[in-house]
């Protein structure tokens, strides 16, 4: 949020409306710069400026500080060593090479429509396929994109963190991240498609360890409720005779309550897909 501003001679910009004293206000403004706390500095000036003004007023300040700061001349030679030191390498996990998610259609669509006067809809459909290997080419596989989603989702679930800078956490997601590749593309290769749930969890499991297991497998309980006519959360009614969906908030007695029950377990098979596809690379790399 920003404040229209004033240039008050003496004081420099100062919020619009504002009818404070500009001794004050620079006294303000000099205690702030020593870093004093707004309330400190409120009871200094006796009450003169309200505790929101002076906090206005520090924004104000570090916003002319960061437009100082821009508009320094910036140096357009290459300074590789700079370069190099803020470089951050996208691990395997991050789909698209850490270019980030494929452009949504209606984004290219709109791209054509307002760059271009096309008469038909053929016209802007052959502009469409034109444009789109340029902004999000590398994109070519959704469905490896919604693997690595939902690694990422779990591992956030685990305590994991896929922006972090942490060079072990980084190595983590690097390796679940190759894992996950290659399983899919074997698995492309003999056109098997895989829930990318059960890969991830598998995958997880596969290369952190079994520890992992009992956060990942999962028994989900759930009453039949006979109006939302779903599965649901439920809770026990104080009196103790009625289940309550927690959704619609319907009664249902405990003797006619039916529940749905839901394992979730590791699925056997995709570890074993995963040690296959694993085990195939390491002969290729053997032979070579
Ligand atoms: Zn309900």
């Amino acid at each position: 949020m920003s404040f229209p501003m004033l240039q008050v001679e003496g004081v420099g910009l100062m919020p619009v409306g504002d009818r404070h004293d500009p001794k004050d206000v620079q006294t303000a403004k000099w205690f702030l710069g020593l870093r004093l706390s707004s309330r400190t500095i409120e009871a200094h000036l006796n009450g003169r400026m309200d505790h929101a003004t002076i906090c206005r007023l520090r924004k104000s300040m570090r916003q002319n500080v960061a437009q100082q700061i821009v508009a320094q001349p910036q140096d357009l030679q290459r300074n590789v060593e700079n370069e190099l030191a803020s470089y951050s390498p996208a691990p395997l996990s991050s789909f698209n090479h850490g270019l980030g998610s494929k452009t949504p259609e209606s984004v290219i669509k709109r791209i054509v429509r307002e760059n271009c006067s096309l008469r038909s809809p053929f016209e802007s459909k052959v502009k469409e396929w034109e444009l789109s290997p340029w902004i999000s080419g590398k994109d070519q596989d959704p469905e490896l994109g919604k693997h690595l989603q939902t690694l990422k989702d779990i591992l956030m679930r685990l305590g994991f963190s896929p922006e972090s800078d942490n060079d072990s956490q980084f190595k983590v997601l690097n390796e679940l991240g190759w894992i996950v590749r290659k399983v899919h593309k074997k698995a492309k290769e003999q056109e098997l498609k895989l829930d990318s749930r059960k890969l991830v969890e598998a995958t997880i499991i596969y290369h952190l360890g079994e520890v992992y297991r009992q956060r990942l497998e999962t028994i989900e309980k759930k009453l039949v409720c006979s109006r939302c006519r779903k599965p649901r959360s439920y809770v026990l009614e104080k009196d103790g005779m009625n289940y309550l969906c927690v959704r619609c908030g319907k009664q249902i007695p405990i003797g006619k309550a039916r529940f749905k029950v839901r394992v979730r377990l590791i699925d056997e098979r995709y570890l074993s897909l995963i040690h296959e596809a694993l085990r195939e690379v390491s002969n290729k790399v053997a032979v070579q």
